[in-house]
């Protein structure tokens, strides 16, 4: 069935997000909806989609009645280039807010309609709340003057109609369709029912704090939001076509010739067509090393043109680009949700009922039994200030959110909260040698056989991404050597590669391929330290390239802090025992299995998994998609290569060794901090219920246990993204 997304403008509340979700949910022509409040996305599966906007738009009216459903315009249409916006004459239709694109610094030139909407809308929250606040304070000092007593009450009732208004009018609509779980409305009888009793202040108070922490709430939200996105964002907002002109970068098709300049952002992904450069590629895959490229080499979007005019034929339109596909990691990864959001959208649902419950119990029981209304009724009043589960609803999803944020400031790019959620459980890290612990730039030692063996070697391997293959392709190029074309080529996973070339059928690749082929193989004396690649030709051994690759600066340090979270580390590779021994010794792994090949590294990684736990598997992403998405938790490092994006859960865009314990780290305490929000919203709700019952009740303490704490939770969620 197909998906499609929507943004739903003017959602303001995560509370009534998660109910436009359960009664979208609930319709039988939707197969699923998922909104996520912290992009404002609206996730829709079913038959067809957009028939059903209109009648989700309605439904969602009910519960927050400005909430429109538009549709997420294509990127070409995303605003983003001045003349797009400019000839199309419509507003900006990309669905991200204002701050979001001046902070861009890119913006959306054409919605300075919206953009003076935005902040109308500001006005329109702190205005009132400013001038309540004032009228309050001015009640409290009233109060306290014998002579002005008379004034203090329509002071009062002027503060908490200013500051309640919204409440209250939503709160009647809401009554009207029968829904009396409403926090609106329960907040309205709270304090209507606080001016009955000549609970004055309280009753502005309340509204006072409500409007304050939804103030307070909301711009964390959308600071967060602009910090996480740009982060993430590269997509360019013009191409330059080689006849100078410059269109929208969303409109550049395939096959469209366009110009790259030294210091620019590679727009597109592409091919090059003329010119020689070199390319920063580290905003994509953290390689530190720019790469040379010149005509008919790829080119990612996201890397930056260092030095030289590059002329790229367009071979991905904008939002198949990689620099979309990276924003859309994030944008899906904020809409996969963790088990403990499931939980508390449970949870809610029984929450509201229950407060209210126990406000009536409260209101009723006691009196009956000892008297006192007043005071009953007070406390009940109280319990229904706290009867909205708004703190959780908010925070929980939005620890996750940041927990994305902090990562994707590290270049690590987790593709969910279920990702973070098993990351966080992990006991065991299992790494792949070459690429993830070492730099996976092999250089070539010492050949055995001559230019001949690696001219020959060199013709196969010009055709592989393996980091080996490129290092002996780089070797024979600078030897002059002149490489021909292989017939036929095939690549052996784990093993090394095979192919005709010049009607010779060459081999090469470890010691198990040559056993494995029947070559027997005789190494002479001399043993650098490294790998040995050896050589077949016609089926009879002829030489072999010994390689050798350095660890990364900090992969010991990295393993070192693996070990300190108690985790158990461990190395599975390819290459031969010795060389993989020196390596883990060098750099403190526990455990070492050499000689795999991917499939077998899966079975290692079972039993890793048998013995201590969960484990997170770390690889190049190069040939090792079965463990990648066999493991508890798969990360891919360092490679922009495709298919590593898609298996992977974790994407390191960073050649960092460090960045694995750091990934740890940002998902322990993402599951830290959304339970630390769970219990202390919990705990204090449950002990101003507990006080009111015994008698010490106070509608002061229940705004504190309502408004307080969601502002409290929201800013432990979201300390995470500030943090250095
Ligand atoms: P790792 O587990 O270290 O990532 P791989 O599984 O990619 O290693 O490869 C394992 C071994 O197979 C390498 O150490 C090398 O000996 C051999 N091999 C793989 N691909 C090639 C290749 N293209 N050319 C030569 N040897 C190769
Ligand atoms: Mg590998």
């Amino acid at each position: 069935m197909p998906q499609k997304i929507y943004i739903l403008e003017n959602l303001d509340c995560a509370n009534c997000a998660a109910k436009m979700e359960a009664k979208f949910n609930a319709l039988p022509q939707v197969q699923e909806a998922v909104i996520t409040f912290t992009t404002r996305q609206l996730r829709l599966t079913a038959q067809d989609p957009d028939a059903l906007v209109p009648e989700l738009e309605r439904i969602a009216r009910t519960v927050e009645p400005e909430v429109t459903i538009r549709r997420e315009t294509q990127v070409h249409s995303h605003g983003y280039s001045g003349s797009g916006c400019h000839t199309h004459g419509h507003e900006c239709g990309c669905g991200r807010d204002h701050a979001y694109h001046h902070q861009h610094g890119d913006g959306c030139h054409c919605g300075s309609s919206r953009k003076a909407n935005a902040a109308h809308m500001e006005k329109r929250e702190w205005l009132p709340i400013l001038m309540g606040g004032m009228l309050f304070l001015l009640g409290w000092v009233l109060g306290e003057i014998p002579l002005l007593l008379p004034a203090v009450l329509p002071v009062f009732l002027a503060a908490y109609l200013i500051l309640g208004w919204e409440v209250l009018t939503k709160a009647g609509r809401n009554l009207l369709k029968g829904q009396v779980f409403d926090e609106n409305f329960l907040m309205s009888i709270a304090t209507v029912g606080a001016f009955f009793i000549g609970a004055y202040p309280e009753a502005a108070g309340v509204m006072l704090f409500y409007r304050v922490g939804e103030y307070f709430e909301h711009r964390a939200v959308e600071r967060s939001r602009s910090r996480i996105m740009e982060a993430v964002d590269l997509r360019p907002e013009v191409v330059t076509l080689e006849s100078g002109e410059t269109i929208p970068a969303g409109e550049a098709r395939v096959g469209e010739r366009i110009l790259v300049r030294p210091g620019d952002r590679i727009p597109l992904d592409g091919i090059v067509l003329n010119g020689e450069s070199r390319v920063d590629t580290a905003p994509i895959t953290g390689e530190p090393v720019p790469a040379a490229v010149r005509s008919g080499d790829p080119v990612i979007s996201g890397c930056v043109n260092l030095s030289g005019q590059l002329t790229v034929r367009v071979e991905k339109i904008l939002s198949e680009s990689m620099v979309t596909r990276i924003l859309n990691s994030v944008e899906n990864a904020a809409a996969s949700k963790p088990k403990i959001d499931r939980f508390i959208t449970r949870f809610c649902r029984i929450y509201t009922p229950v407060v209210v419950a126990l406000a009536a119990a409260a209101a009723v029981i006691p009196s009956l039994l000892w008297g006192d209304w007043g005071y009953w009724i007070y406390t009940a009043l109280s319990f229904l200030v706290m009867s909205c589960p708004c703190a959780l609803v908010l925070s929980v999803p939005l620890a996750f959110f940041s927990g994305i944020g902090a990562g994707s400031k590290r270049r690590i790019l987790f593709k969910g909260g279920l990702s973070i959620e098993a990351l966080a459980r992990v006991k065991a890290v299992a790494m792949d040698k070459t690429g993830t612990l070492t730099k996976g730039t092999f250089t070539v030692r010492q050949v055995e056989g001559g230019n001949r063996v690696l001219r020959l070697c060199a013709c196969l391997e010009q055709s592989s991404n393996h980091p080996i293959a490129a290092s002996i392709a780089a070797a024979a190029r600078q030897q002059g050597l002149v490489l021909s074309k292989a017939e036929t080529v095939e690549e052996l996973p784990g093993l090394g590669i095979r192919g005709v070339v010049e009607g010779m059928r060459i081999l090469c690749g470890n010691e198990k391929l040559m056993e494995r082929c029947g070559v027997t193989v005789n190494g002479n004396g001399s043993q650098p330290a490294g790998t040995r690649v050896w050589v077949a030709v016609d089926g009879e051994y002829a030489g072999s390239v010994w390689i050798s690759d350095t660890p990364k600066a900090d992969a010991r340090s990295a393993v070192e802090r693996l070990k300190k979270r108690n985790m158990v580390t461990a190395m599975l590779t390819g290459d031969e025992q010795s060389s993989a021994e020196a390596v883990a010794r060098e750099l403190g792994v526990d455990t070492v299995y050499a000689r795999l090949l991917p499939e077998e590294k899966l079975e290692k990684l079972r039993a890793l998994r048998k013995k201590y736990g969960p484990v997170l598997f770390v690889g190049d992403g190069i040939n090792d998609a079965p463990v990648l998405s066999g493991a508890d938790v798969g990360a891919a490092m360092g490679s922009g290569a495709d298919a590593a994006i898609e298996a992977a859960d974790v994407v390191f865009m960073t050649t960092r060794a460090q960045a694995i314990p750091e990934a740890v780290d940002i998902a322990r305490k993402t599951r830290a901090v959304a339970w630390q929000n769970v219990v202390f919203a919990l705990a204090v709700k449950g002990l101003v219920m507990v006080l009111g019952l015994l008698g010490w009740s106070s509608m002061w303490a229940a705004v504190f246990a309502d408004s307080g704490v969601a502002m409290l939770c929201v800013l432990n969620s979201i300390r995470m993204l500030y943090k250095k």
